[in-house]
């Protein structure tokens, strides 16, 4: 899947903008000698925006419109470095609110909806982005925001929510906390709209059935308009890209250069007519891969796989490449462990260890699992990790998203 003559004139268009609103990018693809682009050849050589770059451009160098032209502006804090302001204008606020109840209609769900949306409102862009959507379809919304279980099940029941917004661990301490409080028939929910963190088959399962709904992985960030650039459809096949608002590149971390379809690799966004902080070939750090061929609900949008990882998350140790995926796909491959884990990494008298931390229930013996465990592990990767088996709800879950590997070696 090539760039399309229609994508290159709006991309040459941005560039033009760019290069005459003298912001960060502009000046750097003025440095560059860039005037625009004709081919696919030149695009694929187009330099990449980073994260970093648009850390340097704290707090308005983005800006690609005059201050009247700006509405409002989100932020993406990250766990590390400074924020990223990122200004739109009335029309982003718009294109995005398309967007987003696109991704509603594509899930099924219609303005005779409910929706209870959980993720945070403030200066990121989950909250507000649901709600935008919703409003935009006609559909009731619910907006909670995250945390206060008791009150969030409450409305749950007495609104009789038909939808779910949220991350996937917050679906599940949700999900978990029905089943406990055997309230699951007082509960109206249909479908769950889950934010683009990364979760296994495990967790989905779990989730889909305690709750018993259809799950809807949507996609974005904050640097991009925020969640709601794609989903997946009823068929399930991939997340559906708006391609007429983003265009989607896989590339290889390594070389930056353009993948085949169907290979993994990192995914690169370029947006086509975004005004307030446009962005060319934006390196997300999320790896996917296109997925070949035609989706049988006939949409024409790209699809992108879910997501597998951070390519920052990709770990050497003893000299392999180990990939948080791999882990998690062996502990889903034992019925035995909950969808919770955590990976340490930390470099113990001169050489590295990766301890595996997973929970179960009291039915099992710990010293046979972790075993088991270490020893499938080791077949995966190449070498035996320490693995540590807890008592089921050990682990932390969280509202937000779960950290789950974490590298001590650096700190
Ligand atoms: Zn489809």
């Amino acid at each position: 899947m090539r760039i399309s003559e229609t994508q290159l004139k709006q991309v040459d268009r941005q560039i033009k903008r760019l290069r005459a609103s003298n912001n960060f990018y502009g000046n750097k693809l003025r440095e560059a000698g860039i005037d625009g682009v004709r081919t696919v050849e030149e695009f694929e050589a187009l330099p990449f925006s980073q994260k970093q770059d648009l850390r340097d451009a704290y707090p308005l160098g983005l800006m690609a419109v005059p201050e009247e032209e700006v509405v409002r502006i989100h932020s993406s804090s990250g766990t590390t470095g400074a924020p990223v302001i990122i200004p739109y204008t009335k029309k982003d606020v718009e294109d995005w609110a398309i967007m987003f109840a696109r991704c509603f209609e594509t899930a099924g769900i219609t303005n005779k909806d409910r929706i209870h949306i959980t993720p945070g409102y403030g200066l990121w862009t989950a909250g507000i982005g649901f709600q935008a959507g919703c409003e935009r379809l006609g559909a009731m919304a619910v907006p909670m925001g995250p945390g206060n279980t008791d009150k969030q099940l409450q409305m749950m029941i007495d609104l009789k929510t038909t939808v779910l917004c949220a991350t996937s661990s917050y679906a599940l301490l949700l999900a978990e906390e029905i089943e406990r409080r055997g309230i699951k028939d007082q509960i109206h929910l249909k479908k769950g709209v889950i934010g683009s963190e990364r979760w296994g088959e495990k967790m989905r399962s779990r989730i889909h059935n305690e709750l018993g709904i259809e799950l809807y992985d949507i996609y974005g960030l904050t640097e991009i308009y925020g969640p709601g650039i794609g989903i997946n459809c009823s068929y399930d096949t991939g997340m559906h890209i708006w391609d007429d608002y983003v265009y989607v590149e896989i590339i290889d971390p390594e070389t930056g250069k353009n993948v085949p379809d169907g290979e993994w690799g990192e995914i690169v966004l370029t947006t086509l007519v975004k005004e307030g902080a446009p962005l060319i070939r934006f390196r997300t750090h999320d790896l996917s891969r296109i997925i070949p061929g035609e989706c049988p609900c006939g949409r024409r949008h790209p699809r992108i796989d879910v997501i597998a990882g951070r390519s920052d998350d990709m770990m050497k140790i003893k000299g392999v490449n180990v990939f948080p995926k791999q882990i998690e796909e062996v502990l889903a491959s034992f019925p035995e462990l909950s969808s919770e884990y955590q990976i340490h990494i930390s470099h113990l008298d001169g050489r590295d260890t990766m301890r595996i931390y997973v929970e179960t229930n009291g039915s099992v013996d710990f010293a046979d699992m972790a075993r088991r465990v270490t020893e499938r592990v080791k077949s995966r990767i190449g070498f035996s990790p320490l693995v540590k088996v807890v008592e089921l709800g050990i682990l932390p879950r969280s509202e937000k998203k779960s950290k789950r590997v974490f590298d001590e070696r650096f700190d």
